[in-house]
């Protein structure tokens, strides 16, 4: 008897978390101003935009530091700013509000081994030096930097700590409802196996943001496809890079890439 009251009590405690996390996720939606999309974000875009200048500074640590190459740099920052007028033109010309809340900045990190490029909330963007010196032209560092930039404006970072918010209100219900270490365990994989899929579809948005943004700056979007190479060849069949290892297969995102190119520019960049 005792203990059936307290398989309730548990069984209730557990719908209460359920609940309260769904309903805080779930009721946490907002248009996306840029990508149009309804989101669910419980960030604001100035709260994003701190969080990716606190974290700035310890990314850049892990990866050695700043590079001292201010050319390289230069070249870096100026491929940056055309993406970005490019994306205030595009906006201006669908009348979408110009004003977009973030505050870019481009790294060239000192890291010469990781082939890895990222982007914090905010729009931090980060390349390594490993990557940077892979590069075969300036079209190829434009994808790169275009897909990071995709990244913020479709703010899948701050997308990712609402899901793993929900994630952990609901782990902790199941936690609370099986009442052993195990399920919670459980739980967990499977959020994961959740959260992962949500990584895959958002670095092939970014994908398409990449080409977006190269076309639209006068890049040529084809060169995304040579960025794959580059990932590819640098996998060389040991353990993937740190940019692969949530990302979908190079093979794979090619596919996608010559799908996208003919989606959003019919005829224009035969392959
Ligand atoms: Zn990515």
């Amino acid at each position: 008897m005792n203990n059936m009251n307290g398989i309730k009590v548990r069984l209730v405690i557990a719908v209460v978390i359920a609940l309260f996390s769904l309903v805080s996720y779930f009721g946490s939606g907002s248009e996306n101003p840029i990508t149009g999309q309804m989101q669910r974000v419980s960030m604001s875009p100035n709260q994003e935009i701190t969080l990716g200048v606190q974290a700035a500074p310890e990314m850049a640590r892990q990866h050695g530091g700043l590079h001292p190459d201010q050319k390289a740099q230069d070249l870096l920052d100026q491929v940056g700013i055309k993406l970005l007028s490019a994306l205030k033109e595009y906006m201006r010309e669908r009348s979408l509000n110009v004003a977009s809340p973030y505050k870019f900045e481009f790294h060239l990190l000192a890291d010469e081994k990781a082939i890895n490029a990222f982007a914090l909330p905010g729009g931090q963007v980060f390349i390594t030096a490993a990557l940077f010196k892979k590069l075969k032209s300036e079209d190829q560092l434009a994808g790169v930097i275009g897909h990071e930039i995709g990244h913020v404006v479709a703010r899948h970072g701050a997308q990712r700590v609402s899901q793993q918010k929900l994630t952990q209100g609901l782990v902790g219900a199941a936690g609370v409802l099986g009442g052993t270490q195990e399920s919670a365990r459980m739980a967990m994989m499977v959020a994961n196996v959740v959260n992962m899929k949500y990584g895959r579809g958002d670095e092939l948005e970014s994908d398409r943001w990449g080409i977006r943004l190269c076309h639209w700056a006068g890049y040529d979007p084809r060169a995304m496809l040579g960025v794959m190479d580059v990932l590819d060849a640098a996998s060389g069949g040991r353990a993937p890079p740190e940019m692969m290892s949530t990302h979908p297969k190079p093979a794979n995102r090619k596919e996608y890439i010559r799908r996208v190119l003919e989606e959003e520019f019919p005829g224009k960049y035969p392959i």
